[in-house]
């Protein structure tokens, strides 16, 4: 290509997921010229910004969380208002055409958003060359070379699969084919009792399917605090999800009426027989036909492409964000990776806290932290003090008819720093708010204690267990 015919960027950013789209608007919002490349597309064809979070992912999993979420309250919970429902159904087909236009609506208004920050909108594929050079196909397969000063991959994750059992996208789905069910299954087996399987089976659980979950481990939920994981597993168990622990699946058999789980338990050999597979075993990143010859650009041992803290991957003026680099798979961390490495190219400062990462699992009661568990505060042998408020206590909770759950606060002895934050109840995720501006000025517990917080509100439960670090809460006994 002569050179007079390449269109020159500022910057860009080949992926236009949560971690992609904000980098190039925070680029363009600096004054540089961007573009930003994308190739998803949805089951109909179309091409959609968003990634895998607003297509597949986090907002499309909402939707249906709230759906069934009102389902199962109408159902079982307004009879202690005194509210009885008679004849109460429901249509899978009208949640999905809801689900469906959220989805749209987000993905259109990212579109919306390139055009008022004055980004170019590219969809379709991008490949780095050597030199800062990007080759971008467009959908009727045309090729063009780009040159920028600065490219950002943002080009996300996929699922993993089971090599024992192989998507078919009808009986055996991964986490997108599990949104988009038309029908409640009548089994459900969920391989996975990570993040999305729990809120994928809580889905389908709360909607009437039998569901089966088949977790590796032994442990249940070890990344979280311990003490959350337990007060989980009651409340799942109460639900009726039926959690496997220590379950190593060995083979399946899929015929039309079934498939047949094979598993191996520390009783020996099992099997269960549901009617559809969802298995969400983790997800890998994902750089297939991202990378040409001679970029050098690195993948660690697990694919993921090499960066340091700044997100710069070594390599000439190539910056990598998002589920394709290190650290937790999850849309914010993505996000504020972007928005730093957009400000970092502007020659401005920019950082991102990995200290302080907030985790919400959307399930009911919903989980949310922040910092170290219990469990990683012991081990580092640092002496630390806890206080604990449980929503039982908590007058607003009560009046919600959602007493479930406590709010944990783990402190460090000497100095009264907070170390990690552990809701597991009503509204946690928004709650867990509070705890990660908290530790992202180092704040201490007397800090939250001596913040006055509105009554009577949810977030009375944190301020306590704040006090409750010190034997100081009021409205429940201090042990
Ligand atoms: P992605 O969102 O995967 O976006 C990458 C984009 O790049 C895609 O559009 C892809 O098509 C495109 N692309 C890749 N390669 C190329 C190329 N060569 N050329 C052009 N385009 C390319 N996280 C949360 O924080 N909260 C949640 O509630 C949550 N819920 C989830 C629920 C589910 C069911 C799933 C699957 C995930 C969920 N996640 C959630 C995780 C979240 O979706 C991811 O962390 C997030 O999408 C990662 O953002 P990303 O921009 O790095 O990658
Ligand atoms: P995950 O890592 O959360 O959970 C996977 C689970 O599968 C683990 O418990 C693991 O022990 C188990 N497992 C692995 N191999 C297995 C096997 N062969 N048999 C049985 N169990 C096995 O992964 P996920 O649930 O697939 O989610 C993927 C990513 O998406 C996560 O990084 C998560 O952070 C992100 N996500 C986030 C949210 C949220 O923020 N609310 C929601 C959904 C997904």
């Amino acid at each position: 290509v002569p050179m007079s015919e390449v269109a020159s960027y500022d910057v860009i950013v080949i992926g236009a997921g949560p971690a992609g789209y904000p980098c190039a608007i925070r680029a363009a919002q600096n004054g540089l010229k961007v573009a930003c490349i994308d190739e998803w597309k949805n089951y109909d064809g179309t091409y959609a910004f968003g990634g895998t979070c607003l297509n597949a992912g986090c907002i499309p999993s909402k939707a249906l969380l709230e759906s069934s979420e009102l389902y199962h309250r109408a159902h079982s919970e307004f009879s202690a208002h005194g509210i009885s429902a008679t004849g109460l159904a429901f249509d899978v087909a009208t949640m999905q055409k809801r689900k469906a236009g959220i989805v749209k609506a987000s993905t259109q208004g990212i579109t919306g958003l390139f055009k008022a920050a004055g980004v170019t909108a590219l969809q379709g594929h991008g490949k780095l060359l050597a030199g800062n050079r990007v080759e971008y196909t467009a959908a009727d397969g045309s090729k063009q070379e780009l040159v920028a000063k600065h490219v950002v991959l943002a080009s996300g994750s996929q699922p993993m699969a089971l090599k024992t059992l192989p998507f078919d996208g009808k009986q055996v789905v991964d986490s997108w084919g599990a949104l988009e069910f038309g029908a409640v299954p009548k089994r459900l087996g969920v391989i996975g009792a990570g993040v999305i399987g729990l809120e994928l089976g809580s889905v389908w659980r709360r909607l009437g399917a039998e569901v089966v979950v088949l977790e590796a481990m032994e442990q249940f939920l070890a990344m979280t605090d311990q003490a959350v994981a337990r007060e989980a597993q009651k409340h799942f168990k109460k639900q009726g999800l039926d959690i496997r622990l220590g379950a190593k699946v060995s083979g399946a058999d899929v015929r039309k009426d079934g498939v047949t789980l094979k598993y191996t338990d520390a009783r020996g050999e099992q099997a269960v027989t549901v009617d559809k597979v969802v298995v969400a075993i983790g997800r890998r990143p994902f750089t297939d036909g991202l990378l040409g010859e001679g970029t050098g650009v690195k993948l660690d041992e697990r694919g993921f492409i090499q960066v340091d803290d700044e997100c710069h991957t070594g390599a000439g003026n190539v910056w990598a964000v998002g589920d394709v680099v290190r650290g937790p798979m999850l849309a914010h961390k993505g996000k504020e990776e972007g928005v730093m490495v957009g400000d970092l190219i502007a020659g401005l400062h920019s950082e991102v806290n990995y200290q302080a990462v907030p985790s919400v699992i959307y399930t009911a009661p919903e989980i949310a932290w922040v910092g170290q568990t219990e469990e990683q505060v012991k081990t580092s042998g640092r002496d630390y003090k806890v206080g604990s408020f449980p929503f039982m206590a908590s007058g607003r909770a009560r009046a919600m008819e959602a007493p479930a759950g406590f709010c944990k606060v783990i402190a460090a002895k000497d100095d009264d720093e907070i170390l990690g934050v552990h809701i597991i109840g009503p509204m946690a995720g928004e709650l867990i708010a509070e705890a990660v501006l908290a530790m992202e000025y180092s704040a201490s517990t007397e800090d939250l204690q001596r913040t006055m917080h509105a009554h009577p509100t949810l977030s009375e439960a944190l301020h306590e267990a704040a006090l409750g670090a010190d034997k100081r809460a009021i409205d429940f006994p201090n042990r």
